[in-house]
């Protein structure tokens, strides 16, 4: 049998090895704008060859951490390591840092391939050698034959390209990507988000990305950091910030989930499991934990939408709730409900649509049994 040249190589998690070194170490940078904590003694450690997202709602800081790592910010406090050098002190030009902005900024008067020579040119790099890396890097944006348009011949999400190539003809270590595809329509962003992740994975340079947009950071990153008020709420795969929560903040904030408030009123250590009783459903939620936790411990309980499912006679289940449709959304491939119980909880409920029918499977004010494993039920602090 002939081995598949494209296939992947097996993933590596660096993170999660012990001995494995950071590439970037940012150690509890601050920054302030007067009373303003854009940055608070934020710490993060990347590695070589991620594909890193800072996400965040708009003002959480983001953009303020990106232009510290370029060195266009002093931060108060703080320093900043690649490959263990400390390049706090280094002004951006020295820093083996380049910074793709979301404005693109091309010349507009420039080529292609002028625009992309730029850098090169500056640096005073051998002629020869610049056409050489501005012919490689049209090859990589997949534009060999554009090099003699201007920006403005272009379309956006080409002009997204020429601006990715301008910055990698460098050759930074670390490539700094702030909203990179902020200006793309959204099918042309989930394109680019593929084209993107395989460029990077091709040049193999750290990137490190900022995006508001949590699919968008699901999608690329090889981890992200949630960023709430300047500070990192939790640093995680995809999967491990959408399963494991680690706040309210990113429950919310990643995905769509029903939050539950109620006390711990037992713990089952074998089993692994917490008892807690909820006001707002006048029951127990049994869900799985096993840290221990004091009787009485005020807790958020999450449970995701998808993870609920419907029934119309009484199921047998770890969690049942009962109520009323109260609204239906349907989105073509799932069907989202809004259940209300007895005590006037209301839970949101998706179901996928695996076969096609032209209605959503229940109507308003029909009774509804909810079920969920203790499995899928995460305990947040408060
Ligand atoms: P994000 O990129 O996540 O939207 P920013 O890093 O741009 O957030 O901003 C974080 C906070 O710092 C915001 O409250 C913003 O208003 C403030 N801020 C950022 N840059 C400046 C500046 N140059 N002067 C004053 N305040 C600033
Ligand atoms: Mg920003």
């Amino acid at each position: 049998m002939m081995s598949n040249p494209l296939r992947r190589p097996t993933p590596v998690a660096p993170w999660q090895d012990p001995a494995a070194q950071p590439f970037l170490r940012i150690q509890n940078v601050t920054k302030t704008y007067g009373k303003v904590y854009a940055c608070d003694d934020v710490s993060l450690d990347i590695y070589q060859g991620e594909l890193f997202a800072l996400l965040g709602g708009s003002g959480s800081g983001k953009s303020t951490l990106l232009r510290i790592l370029a060195g266009l910010v002093k931060p108060d406090r703080g320093s900043i390591l690649i490959d263990g050098v400390d390049i706090s002190a280094l002004p951006p030009y020295e820093r083996p840092v380049n910074m793709m902005f979301q404005s693109y900024a091309l010349f507009p008067h420039m080529t292609v391939e002028q625009n992309i020579a730029f850098g090169l040119k500056q640096d005073r790099l051998p002629a020869a050698e610049v056409r050489e890396r501005v012919a490689h890097m049209l090859e990589l944006v997949k534009m060999p034959d554009l090099g003699k348009r201007k920006p403005d011949q272009l379309s956006g999400g080409q002009r997204q390209r020429v601006a990715l190539a301008r910055s990698l003809a460098k050759q930074p270590k670390l490539l700094l990507l702030d909203e990179p595809l902020g200006a793309l329509d959204r099918k042309l962003r989930e394109h680019t988000q593929f084209e993107l992740m395989n460029i990077q994975e091709r040049v193999g340079t750290t990137f490190v990305l900022v995006t508001h947009d949590q699919e968008e950071a699901m999608t690329m990153a090889s981890r992200l950091a949630v960023m709430n008020a300047g500070m990192i709420e939790q640093v995680s795969t995809p999967a491990g910030l959408y399963e494991y929560p680690a706040t309210r903040f990113v429950a919310e904030f990643i995905g769509s989930t029903n939050l539950i408030e109620g006390r711990i009123a037992s713990q089952n250590e074998e089993a692994g499991t917490v008892q807690v009783y909820c006001d707002v459903l006048d029951a127990e939620i049994q869900a799985r934990h096993a840290d221990p936790l004091p009787v009485g411990t005020p807790v958020t309980i999450s449970v995701r939408p998808e993870k609920i499912d419907v029934h119309e006679a009484p199921p047998q289940a770890d969690n049942v709730a009962v109520g009323q449709v109260v609204e239906i959304a349907y989105l073509g491939d799932v069907s989202i409900y809004q259940v209300k119980t007895a005590s006037g909880a209301v839970l949101r409920v998706q179901e996928t649509h695996v076969e096609r029918s032209s209605e959503p499977h229940y109507d308003w004010d029909d009774t509804l049994y909810l079920s969920w494993s203790a499995a899928s039920a995460v305990v947040l602090a408060g």
